[in-house]
């Protein structure tokens, strides 16, 4: 068994150049051919293999070259309209988190204009108590004695199935939420809005700022 690897600490980085495997000794371009043609073969079948490859064309036309140098163009929300438009989907669905309802009725508002069908399916649907899931009077955010539907991204899911959605748009699910709702829905997902409710949802922030002064915390050893 070799060591697992460690891309995120890699010092040598050399899988985007022909150089690829004068890795690291970990270097999974090295040690785990076995997966990667495995992998490989996936693309093999037509449906998978048009998806990646309208998926890398879509990346690279969010680029272009100008005399300054190259340059991104496209946010997110155009890319995926794009992206859906590339292959053909006409129905599209949105699970969305109740807090981001205005967000998720302009993307609705933004891909109908783009003449997608959509579904959208927020996470409060079923309006099921908390304590369905065995939540305690004291572990809702309002407090003892307040009703608080929980989220339920299974029943996102369920319902984007049954409307036969061909590809689906995550805005702002919580943490877990979001995993429970890529286990159950069978179309591909993508994700939009990523929740973060200190950064303005740009979780990323977390990251950029955890060697400042101000968030070092979150480097914190336990
Ligand atoms: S694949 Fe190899 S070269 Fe690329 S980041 Fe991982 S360890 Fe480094």
């Amino acid at each position: 068994m070799t060591e697992n690897p460690q891309c995120a600490k890699c010092t040598r980085v050399v899988c985007d150049s022909k150089a690829s495997l004068k890795g690291p000794e970990n270097c999974p371009t090295k040690t785990k051919q076995e997966i990667i043609q495995q992998a490989l073969a996936e693309y093999d079948d037509p449906e998978v293999r048009e998806f990646a490859r309208q998926a890398s064309i879509q990346e690279a036309e969010c680029y272009m070259h100008l005399p300054e140098g190259l340059t991104t163009r496209y946010p997110r929300v155009e890319e995926i309209a794009q992206f859906a438009k590339k292959l053909g989907y006409k129905k599209l669905g949105i699970a969305s988190c109740l807090g981001l309802k205005d967000e998720a009725e302009i993307l609705a508002e933004i891909l109908e204009n783009r003449g997608f069908e959509v579904v959208s399916v927020c996470c409060k649907a079923g309006a099921i108590p908390k304590e369905r899931i065995g939540i305690t009077e004291e572990q809702k955010i309002k407090g003892p004695g307040a009703f608080e539907a929980m989220c339920n991204p299974i029943t996102q899911a369920k319902i984007l199935n049954e409307a036969g959605t061909e590809f689906n748009i995550l805005v702002g699910l919580c943490v877990g939420h979001d995993s429970l709702f890529f286990k159950y829905v069978k179309a591909p997902t993508t994700v939009l809005v990523v929740k973060d409710r200190v950064f303005g949802h740009n979780p990323v922030m977390g990251l950029y700022l955890a060697h400042s002064p101000f968030y070092r915390k979150l480097l914190r050893k336990e």
